[in-house]
């Protein structure tokens, strides 16, 4: 079976919805068709001209990126500026480029949840909630005998999602009643006869953003011409997304060791580090890509230390001051995990249909001599 261009879509915006993204981010397809067939995806930090290079030398169809292009509404292509190089190089060799930016950052199992896996963070939580998605409950009734199908149609229209389960649905027995009038065509029952019927009340919930697909799943396997159904928007809180986590290390370790842990888990020639090297280090923030506009949340939170890119001359001196310990990992260093990331999350869904590399080419632009 072939995969297409939509396809991987489906599956990189089941991660991370696109809803999730930023007003001002460019997220989702920015360039290609959507039907394309895809038999080899190259996966990159950012999509630069050494990286498009990378993937035609690879024969790739498909340039999966976190940082996106055509960020500043630009008005015209041309050749004369990097971004309008590397649009028309693509073009020119029929490739497609997907982005999966801020959606991707905030998303459940996300960049920061990976970021925080590799800083060896347990039981992790948000830094800076951003936004929340609304819930509803869905209640259908449904003929003994049919439920199980209706069951399922709801569930793989992604209704009972709780958390780390899905599937989530209760079931229980009644009886039905209703009376065709002259112009219907039941399924059950005769025109003008009162019916009392065997049914089961089948309750899940469901995300907004999945309300019409799951109920248009459920009527179109629901035996009869007019579904009993109800829709109740639920007072609890729906899933939470944001930036940034904060999670306990396993062990207590100091802030140099813990450097040296990262420098050794991420991959990297160099981490710059402010406060006491000597100071424990239990609680962690830690925040992918230019995080330190979160730093008071990371003083808030009780973290020991913060985990970002990106830090300023005066934010290290502030946050001295505020006691908190700061490790800047780089932008690049705490983000160029998203290759190994997305790389795993596509095999995991697609197998041997697609092949997929990671990109050689996206170097830090910042050489430590
Ligand atoms: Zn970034």
């Amino acid at each position: 079976m072939s995969v297409t261009c939509l396809d991987i879509i489906h599956i990189m915006e089941q991660l991370a919805p696109k809803k999730l993204a930023e007003s001002w981010d460019n997220v989702g397809l920015i360039l290609g068709d959507e039907k394309k067939k895809i038999h080899k995806i190259l996966v990159a930090l950012d999509p630069s001209m050494e990286v498009i290079e990378e993937a035609v030398e690879l024969e790739a169809d498909m340039l999966l990126t976190h940082h996106p292009i055509l960020f500043n509404g630009a008005k015209s292509i041309g050749p004369s500026t990097p971004e309008g190089a590397q649009i028309l190089k693509m073009i020119q060799h029929n490739m497609v480029l997907y982005s999966a930016h801020t959606n991707l950052d905030c998303a459940k199992g996300g960049l920061n949840d990976y970021l925080a896996h590799k800083c060896k963070l347990k039981s992790t939580k948000l830094l800076n909630k951003t936004t929340t998605r609304s819930l509803y409950k869905l209640v259908v009734f449904v003929p003994i005998g049919h439920s199980e199908e209706v069951r399922e149609a709801m569930c793989n229209s992604d209704a009972g999602h709780i958390d780390q389960y899905s599937d989530c649905t209760f079931s229980s027995k009644g009886t039905g009643t209703f009376k065709p009038l002259k112009g219907s065509n039941p399924y059950i029952g005769q025109i003008d006869k009162l019916e009392h019927v065997d049914e089961v009340r089948i309750e899940t919930v469901v995300f907004e953003s999945k309300l019409s697909e799951t109920i248009r799943s459920m009527k179109e396997v629901h035996p009869y011409e007019e579904v009993a159904y109800d829709i109740y928007k639920v007072e609890q809180e729906g899933l939470a997304y944001g930036y940034g986590r904060i999670g306990k290390l396993e062990n207590t370790l100091s802030l140099k060791a813990y450097a040296h842990l990262l420098k050794q888990e991420l991959n990297l020639p160099s981490v710059r580090v402010v406060g006491d090297l000597e100071a424990s280090i239990s609680n962690v923030a830690v925040c992918t890509g230019s995080g330190m506009e979160f730093r008071y949340d990371a003083v808030r939170s009780g973290a020991d230390v913060y985990v970002t890119g990106d830090m300023k001359y005066h934010n290290a001196l502030d946050m001295k001051a505020l006691g908190l310990n700061l490790i800047d990992v780089g932008h690049y260093g705490s983000e160029i995990i998203v290759t190994s990331m997305l790389k795993a999350y596509l095999e995991n869904h697609f197998g041997n249909e697609i092949v997929i590399h990671e990109s050689k080419k996206n170097i830090d632009p910042f050489i430590v001599i």
